[in-house]
């Protein structure tokens, strides 16, 4: 069968799928839609990789089988997080769109109950809930699933994983005995299998592919490292590809904040989305991330559940997790929606070995590649910014200055011009790698401290300044703070570093007198706000860790943050991303100027400013 008509589907649910513009029924369609329109109920166990099109292998059917003139709710399904929630909904309500009266209802956390149990009250056919929220509302009344008919269990794996176990039990135990349970899961582990012999009673099972098995689009690449190079070598992966649109997979939140603020603050366009953010910082984060306007989402596993974009074009494990079976669903979120996609992992020694038992899970083998070096970075950039520029359209609104500009080139042969022009996009991110050391683990001698390609390090000027988080600043509004005050060009203050109480950053030497001077009668919000040339020479760069040992100099309160390092750390972070969680470019990061889109339109690197209307823009 290869159409929806032939599969059985009504008029009004063929004019959505038309709609939609889906053409052919994927497979798990094919197999699942007739069998569960067939007028005998049946338990059904489809086990599907992610972004086989599961969500209309049961929606279609559902949507055909529940009676819309009702408002009783016969459906209820399953899902594990909040994201996954909201978008099986609109999918269903995409689908149903000719159906009138249809009435689908989203039940998650972090989002008004009450508004929820009204929504529901209005009558809803089918439910999409969360587990946890779904539990609650059960407990309190605010809705009755006693007449459910059909209940679809969505990613049933990672419902289980995230220990939604007993929630989901509880749930069940409020349905209908003799209503049809759906189960569609990506990998088939035990727990799953133990559900499915609990709830259901004799379910047909499909299987689309090898059960566990990942993607056949994706390929799959390890990188050996020192552990300590593990995030120089992130940044290499991503510098070497300038399109890349990429999820990085980080063990712990923690790491996942952390990361995400390193990249940040390098200059790339980076966010984090892990469950210490709001919700609120997470939507926006993920709207970001949506919108192309963030490259590379640092998550954690539990958080990228819900992650539903279909051109994710890398998976870095920037550590493995630790269940092996997750990986499966980490590279899932690439090569999806039929595209290619590669699913990298940087590995130190002592974890090579669990490459092996990936394999075996996911019946592929890896390939082992090498951390690009400096020079294939720079030429794979330089590469991409020279297609950019061939394939840019020429805006005719220079053509009234060409006859100056020519005049000033009159004696620039070609090859000189198009060097010089190269140069100034490119100077900064060229000098970046130039000294900069391979990261392979063979060079056991030469590999000392990756850190140390910091080539602009000793020209920098690093300063303390006695305003800090209390004051309002993130290092965002810190640096535009400094920049306005001083009159200072775009990259000019750079590794802006905000404690609570104080803060640092730094400029080139050059600027030191500069920023000492017009410091030294300055008042900001009345008081006297004093800034010092900070005299912590061992730090290795500025920022992170020299930043950390240089809260010492201050008086009082740094005590408390030694305590709790991270605590104002992921604070600051966190209100960061309220305001626009992602990179801004700052040093070094030329190179972000070809990257993806073409929507950016503030992408010229070399317009002095060009950071603030994008930021602006972002911030709405
Ligand atoms: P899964 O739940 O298996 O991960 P989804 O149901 O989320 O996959 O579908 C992945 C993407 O593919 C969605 O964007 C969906 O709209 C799209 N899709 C689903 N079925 C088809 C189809 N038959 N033709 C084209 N696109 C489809
Ligand atoms: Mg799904």
């Amino acid at each position: 069968m290869s159409t929806f008509q032939e599969l059985g589907l009504n008029e009004d649910l063929l004019k959505g799928i038309t709609d939609l513009g889906f053409v052919k029924p994927s497979e798990v369609q094919q197999k699942a839609i007739p069998l569960l329109l067939e007028g005998e109920d049946k338990d059904l166990v489809a086990l599907a990789q992610t972004g086989t099109g599961k969500t209309a292998a049961f929606g279609f059917p559902m949507l055909q089988k529940i009676d819309i003139a009702s408002r009783t709710t016969q459906g209820l399904i399953l899902s594990p997080t909040r994201e996954l929630c909201l978008q099986i909904t609109n999918e269903l309500k995409a689908y149903g769109k000719h159906c009138k009266g249809l009435n689908v209802v989203a039940i998650y956390g972090g989002s008004s109950i009450s508004d929820q149990a009204r929504a529901v009250k209005r009558g809803a056919q089918i439910i999409v809930a969360t587990p946890g929220r779904m539990k609650d509302m059960i407990s309190r009344n605010m809705v009755d699933i006693s007449k459910i008919q059909y209940s679809v269990l969505d990613e049933a794996d990672e419902m289980l994983n995230m220990g939604f176990k007993e929630d989901i039990t509880d749930i069940l135990s409020h349905t209908p005995d003799d209503k049809s349970t759906w189960l569609f899961s990506a990998t088939m582990p035990k727990e799953v299998a133990t559900i499915a012999k609990k709830f259901m009673y004799d379910p047909t099972e499909i299987t689309v592919g090898n059960k566990n098995e990942s993607t056949s689009n994706v390929t799959h690449e390890y990188y050996l490292v020192n552990a300590r190079d593990r995030y120089q070598a992130l940044k290499r992966l991503a510098d070497a590809n300038p399109d890349i649109f990429s999820v990085i997979f980080c063990r712990t939140k923690r790491d996942t904040q952390k990361v995400a603020e390193n990249l940040i603050e390098d200059g790339y366009s980076a966010g984090a989305l892990h469950g210490d953010l709001s919700q609120n910082q997470r939507d926006l984060v993920m709207k970001s991330f949506r919108n192309n306007q963030i490259q590379m989402l640092v998550a954690t596993d539990v958080a990228a559940r819900g992650i539903d974009v279909d051109d994710i074009t890398h998976v870095i494990n920037y550590q493995l997790p630790d269940e092996i079976e997750t990986y499966t669903h980490r590279s899932g979120r690439t090569g999806r929606a039929g595209k290619t996609g590669v699913s990298m992992v940087i590995v130190s020694k002592s974890e090579v070995r669990k490459i092996k038992s990936i394999e075996r899970i996911i019946k592929k083998s890896f390939d082992k590649k090498e951390i690009p070096s400096g020079s294939d970075i720079v030429e794979v950039q330089l590469m991409s910014l020279a297609n950019k520029i061939h394939t840019t359209e020429t805006n005719h609104e220079i053509d009234k200055h060409l006859e100056s500009i020519n005049e000033l080139f009159a004696d620039t042969e070609k090859d000189e011009l198009i060097k010089k022009f190269f140069s100034v996009e490119f100077n900064r991110f060229f000098n970046y790698y130039q000294k900069s050391k391979d990261l392979g683990v063979v060079d056991s001698r030469g590999s000392d401290r990756e850190g140390r390609d910091y080539s602009k390090q000793s020209n920098d000027a690093r300063y303390f300044i006695n305003v800090g988080s209390k004051d309002g600043f993130d290092w965002m509004k810190l640096k535009d703070f400094l920049k306005e005050q001083l009159e200072l060009g775009r990259d000019d203050v750079f590794k802006v570093d905000v404690k609570e109480s104080f803060s640092f950053f730094n400029t080139e030497k050059g600027l030191q007198e500069k920023v000492l001077a017009f410091f030294t009668d300055f008042k900001h919000d009345g008081r006297y706000v004093n800034v010092e040339v900070s005299e912590d020479k061992g730090r290795s760069r500025g920022g992170r860790n020299g930043g950390r040992r240089n809260e010492r100099r201050s008086s009082g309160g740094s005590r408390k943050r030694d305590d709790k390092p991270r605590g104002d750390r992921r604070s600051s972070g966190g209100r960061r991303s309220e305001g626009g969680s992602y990179g801004k470019r700052s040093d070094r990061s030329d190179r972000r100027s070809n990257s993806r889109d073409d929507r950016r339109p503030a992408e010229s690197s070399s317009a002095s400013g060009s950071d603030r209307p994008r930021r602006s823009r972002r911030r709405d």
